[in-house]
């Protein structure tokens, strides 16, 4: 790989290597958590040694006794307040969604991402809020963006063992 960036800077270009947030310790692999293996990308690490949301956030808190994960629960609805103004509580789907039961908190966090959020916002819509809750603009779930990228294929007769 190293000789394929000095080819494309000698272009005039400007590469550099991506940034991963693996546990790689390349000084000293005994000790490194990443061992290297031959699926990473899209596969789950079995040797947790992503720097994901579930290895460094999600698992480091568990422990917590004010901390509780339930999975297999679809968010329907937000519920807003008698105003409209603030959310009440959040309705669950659980049960292969054959129950709903609702939750309320302090702050309640809407980060089923950015389709989701935008579809959870407006099926939330309630009788002061008939467009969704926050959506006054008309905006939510519009102009969603998606990675602009290129991508560069280069053909040569010396094999190149990286991996
Ligand atoms: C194929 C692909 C490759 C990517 N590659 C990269 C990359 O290389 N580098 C990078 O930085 N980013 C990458 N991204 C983007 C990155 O994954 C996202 O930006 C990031 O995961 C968003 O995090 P999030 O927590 O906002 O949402 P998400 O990770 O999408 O999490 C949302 C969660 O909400 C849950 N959910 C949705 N609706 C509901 C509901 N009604 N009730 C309950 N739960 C719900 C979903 O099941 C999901 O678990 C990639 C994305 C894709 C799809
Ligand atoms: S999947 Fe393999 S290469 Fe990726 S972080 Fe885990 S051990 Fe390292």
């Amino acid at each position: 790989m190293q000789q394929i960036q000095e080819d494309v800077a000698a272009l005039g270009y400007h590469p550099f290597p991506v940034p991963l947030g693996l546990k790689l310790n390349e000084s000293d692999r005994v000790e490194s958590k990443c061992i290297r293996c031959d699926t990473c990308d899209g596969y789950p690490c079995m040797v947790h040694a992503k720097s994901d949301s579930d290895i460094n956030c999600i698992r480091a808190i568990m422990h917590l006794s004010n901390v509780t994960l339930i999975t297999e629960a679809k968010v329907t609805r937000l519920l807003a307040n008698a105003t409209g103004m603030a959310v009440a509580c959040v309705e669950v789907a659980l049960g292969d969604w054959e129950y709903t039961t609702t939750f309320s908190g302090g702050i309640v966090a809407a980060c089923c991402g950015a389709i989701n959020s935008a579809a959870l916002l407006l099926r939330s819509a309630n009788d002061q809020h008939p467009n969704g809750l926050v959506n006054s603009s008309d905006m939510v779930g519009r102009h969603f963006m998606f990675h602009q990228a290129d991508a560069i294929l280069a053909l040569s007769l010396t094999p190149n063992p990286s991996r």
